[in-house]
């Protein structure tokens, strides 16, 4: 007789330096046909089961008992699925490669700017401290951006009303046009390239609701961007940058700390409050429109979301919300202007591919109060539908971005 009880699946979220955070969703489905899954949040339909924060930078041995710690507390939940979130960039990937020693799934890389995250086998810490109560094949490990670029792609295809109603009649129509569903259309042709600027800097990109990956994770921090020159900024950066691996990659020149710095040197170099404010912002988008050149240039997505402490920090002195993006837009589009045969400059260049609306912004704060969270729960959602089952992602409002 079939179990006619709801069954739960938690899936599970562990990350950054500073902050362990655990959040659970909740897949309800009927045991006897399974047609529709739920995904709640924490704070609304689901529970907050674990918060625990400790100094920064975390010794490894304080890392990994933290870690354990939370681990534990999610198993009494009896979870069925464990979706574990890495700031530092992964080894491997590829859930084929789960359980061989040599294949470095969920092992974390060196890392110039998580020292206590660097190489770390995750997935084993992971089977270790949920043994008995998760299958270890149900246990995954990813990059954090990657599971936040999953839960932006989500969240923007659940909530259509982010979208205007010119675009929606647009999108309908060629839906029609093409004998699809308008969903189908949106969920095929569109990607979103999701770009974490925090303590780290990174990138990945979810295409038709998949993440775009191969074994390992990409590792954007790593390269160097060109730096500020006096022609086009007034000011030649002769900052050092604040990577111990790379000195003045972009994770050395872009992150919360790097800026931080820079503006402690300027302090020290007697320059204005307002000049220290002004180059803190030039140097902003200057480096933010070059990560997303190249992510136009790698990836031509479909929408690139911008989140993290660098652009969100309300204490900056960047002024109102959304400047900083939009100056990111207007350069971001100047870079890749293309001019016609009679000369005419065009603003909205092809490799920004986007159907519908005249309006719209290629580069975006993220929507999704907690992408990372999100897309952990889409990520677990994506593992179930490839066993042949359909995946609902629920729906949630409110704004909280990721730290
Ligand atoms: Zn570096």
């Amino acid at each position: 007789m079939p179990n006619s009880q709801p069954q739960q699946i938690v899936a599970c979220v562990v990350y950054t330096d500073r902050m362990i955070e655990a959040s659970a969703a909740q897949v309800i489905h009927n045991s006897k046909k399974i047609d529709h899954i739920e995904l709640g949040w924490s704070g609304d339909d689901c529970t907050r089961l674990y918060r625990k924060t400790f100094p920064i930078p975390p010794k490894q041995d304080e890392l990994v008992e933290a870690l354990r710690e939370a681990m534990s507390e999610i198993c009494k939940k009896r979870p069925e699925s464990l979706v574990l979130a890495s700031p530092s960039p992964l080894k491997s990937t590829a859930p084929s490669e789960r359980g061989f020693d040599s294949s470095g799934y969920g092992v974390t890389e060196a890392s110039g700017l998580y020292p206590a995250w660097s190489g770390l086998d995750l997935y084993a810490l992971a089977c270790d401290a949920c043994a008995s109560i998760i299958d270890p094949m149900d246990i995954h490990v990813q990059l954090d951006v990657a599971l936040a670029s999953l839960g932006e792609y989500h969240w923007r295809l659940n909530h259509k009303e982010l979208t205007s109603e010119t675009t929606r009649q647009k999108q309908k129509l060629y839906a029609a046009r093409v004998g699809r569903s308008v969903d189908q259309v949106i969920f095929d042709e569109h990607s979103v390239s999701y770009v974490k600027l925090s303590s780290d800097i990174n990138a990945a990109l979810t295409q038709q609701g998949v993440l775009f990956e191969g074994k390992g994770n990409p590792y954007l921090s790593m390269l160097h961007p060109h730096r500020c020159n006096i022609i086009d900024h007034g000011f030649n950066d002769d900052f050092e940058g604040d990577c111990s691996l790379h000195n003045d990659c972009f994770g050395g020149m872009l992150t919360q700390r790097a800026l931080k710095r820079r503006v402690e040197i300027y302090r020290s170099d007697g320059l204005s409050m307002n000049k220290i404010a002004l180059r803190k912002a030039l140097v902003i988008v200057e480096y933010a429109v070059q990560l997303c050149e190249i992510l136009v240039a790698a990836h031509r997505p479909s929408l690139i979301v911008l989140d993290g402490r660098v652009v969100n920090d309300r204490d900056s002195e960047m002024g109102p919300d959304g400047l900083l993006i939009s100056a990111i837009n207007d350069q971001l589009y100047e870079r890749l202007a293309v001019i016609d045969v009679d000369g005419n400059v065009s603003l909205k260049p092809s490799y920004i591919q986007h159907n519908f609306d005249e309006g719209f912004r290629f580069v975006q704060a993220a929507s999704c109060p907690n992408p990372l969270t999100y897309g952990a729960l889409a990520h677990a959602a994506n593992i179930i539908a490839a066993a042949g089952k359909i995946v609902n992602l629920g729906k949630r409002s409110g704004k909280q971005s990721m730290e």
